[in-house]
């Protein structure tokens, strides 16, 4: 007899959304393994709901090795009281469990990056079970979604908030009002490529408002960055009517943002062939199209003169390659610039 392909998302859960209080528990994803054959993923979760109002959803571990929104979103969830808010709001601080308990980009369970994989496939494999539950459950109940990334073990991020423009005027004039209120000090706008597969686009097809951070790097913990997460996040719970302005966790005011723009392809930065990359500039660096940026140096053949990498275009290094070796292809940055809004 041939097995019934599922439509609807086989992740579960004992919480309800609709329940007025403060729920924590899990998203349950089944993994069936040798070690327990009926087994699931515990995916922590909690719902904080008082009565009508807007409804929000805050993510971090899309990826697991980026850990200041993870760690933001923990406290939070700690912290946050039912009876002190207003509306729903649904915390996940790691929503790809196995990535983050492994401290990977990928989950170790199938080697998926969770934000490759949306819309996800409610039959296919662990990672692309969680993309479709987001796709097709979470993301329809809120209005906005914040999702907290960070750099990474392969990059450095200068700490900031950034909006991946959706195409749909409403939705980004939202998103860029999200993103004042969130108050990094650098607001950054990369403009919709048609990119199918991220999150973004989840957030898109369910016209929900999305927008996160890129909060450090380097598969470590930026004292900046968790400040940021953590305080930007609460500023959003108060800009849109969760928290009322005396709240107990109300947090300082949004400091002034410089708004900046990725522009165009020529702000990233490439490395042409394999060896050790030996930056010339630092993160938060003014530089100029054409300047040096770096030499990639061939220690197993010393007399070879390194391979020099330029710039090709003008702005700020806000993203740097952190690990010493490239292969050719790898991404060794990018830059922002400033931008009128
Ligand atoms: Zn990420």
């Amino acid at each position: 007899m041939a097995t019934a392909i599922a439509e609807k998302s086989r992740i579960w859960t004992e919480l309800d959304f609709d329940k007025n209080g403060k729920q924590t528990g899990y998203l349950h994803l089944p993994h069936s393994v040798t070690r327990s054959a009926y087994g699931t993923i515990a995916i922590p979760l909690a719902i904080i709901k008082n009565g009508k109002g807007p409804s929000t959803m805050l993510m971090a571990g899309n990826h697991g090795d980026e850990y200041e929104g993870q760690i933001a979103l923990c406290r939070i969830m700690r912290e946050l009281k039912a009876e002190e808010i207003k509306g729903r709001v649904i915390i996940v601080p790691a929503i790809n469990l196995p990535a983050a308990m492994a401290g990977l980009r990928v989950s170790p369970i199938d080697d998926l990056n969770l934000n490759r994989c949306f819309p996800g496939n409610p039959n296919g494999r662990p990672t692309e079970q969680i993309a479709y539950h987001i796709e097709t459950e979470l993301a329809p109940m809120v209005e906005v979604w914040v999702d907290l990334h960070s750099g990474g073990g392969s990059l450095d991020y200068m700490p900031y908030a950034q909006v991946i423009t959706s195409g749909d005027a409403k939705l980004d004039k939202k998103a860029l009002d999200c993103l004042a209120a969130f108050g990094s000090p650098n607001s950054v706008i990369q403009k919709f490529n048609g990119e199918t597969t991220m999150a973004n686009s989840a957030a898109r097809r369910n016209k929900t408002v999305y927008f996160g951070t890129e909060a450090g790097g380097c598969a470590t913990v930026n004292i900046d960055g968790v400040k940021l997460a953590y305080e930007g996040t609460l500023r959003i719970l108060s800009y849109l009517g969760h928290l009322p302005k005396d709240s107990r966790l109300a947090p300082p005011p949004a400091p002034k943002t410089r708004w900046v723009e990725i522009a165009s392809r020529d702000y990233y930065v490439y490395a042409s062939q394999a060896g050790l990359f030996e930056p010339k500039v630092k993160l938060g660096d003014n530089v100029r199209k054409g300047q040096l940026y770096g030499l990639i140096h061939f220690v197993d053949d010393p007399m070879r003169e390194p391979a020099e990498v330029y710039f090709k275009a003008t702005g700020i290094l806000s993203c740097k390659r952190h690990p010493g070796r490239c292969e050719r292809g790898d991404c060794l940055g990018h830059l922002v610039s400033e931008v009128k809004r």
